[in-house]
């Protein structure tokens, strides 16, 4: 027994992001070779195999939302209804993830923002990982 207190677990385990200023930038890899970016960082370039040449990047902390969905039956360990969806970062990166919001009020093509939050309790206690969430069509250039 550890008397109930239980760090909370991350998803991925490398915990590949850096948090500034309330801003989550998550961390891929850009091959040398091809100029293909990947998340999360690979040792091997995806798209060439350049087994060399990989640099850690900074990815932009605000992409377009390519398509979502709102999910209503789930395994064990996640709270219902909640919206996952495509987001395609400027780098050339398709993420897929949870978004913090209704999907009746999410629109393909908008703006959102990475962020970092809980996104299933498992028995030890909560699964951190990054998300979006969305921005209002004002805010969207200013964070950009
Ligand atoms: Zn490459």
């Amino acid at each position: 027994m550890n008397g109930g207190t239980s760090s909370p677990a991350y998803f991925p385990a490398s915990r590949p992001w850096t948090e500034a200023g309330g801003m989550v930038r998550l961390h891929g890899s850009k091959c040398a070779r091809c100029g293909v970016v990947a998340f999360p960082p690979h040792p091997m370039c995806p798209s060439c195999g350049a087994e060399r040449g990989q640099h850690v990047v900074e990815l932009s902390g605000v992409g377009t939302l390519y398509t979502f969905s709102e999910i209503h039956i789930a395994p064990k360990g996640f709270a219902t209804p909640y919206a996952v969806g495509y987001v395609d970062l400027p780098e050339g990166v398709r993420l897929f993830g949870q978004i913090d919001a209704k999907a009746s009020e999410l629109k393909i093509g908008q703006q959102v923002a990475v962020t970092l939050g809980p996104v299933r309790a498992d028995t030890g206690g909560a699964v951190i990982s990054y998300k979006f969430k969305a921005l209002a069509e004002g805010n969207a250039k200013g964070i950009a």
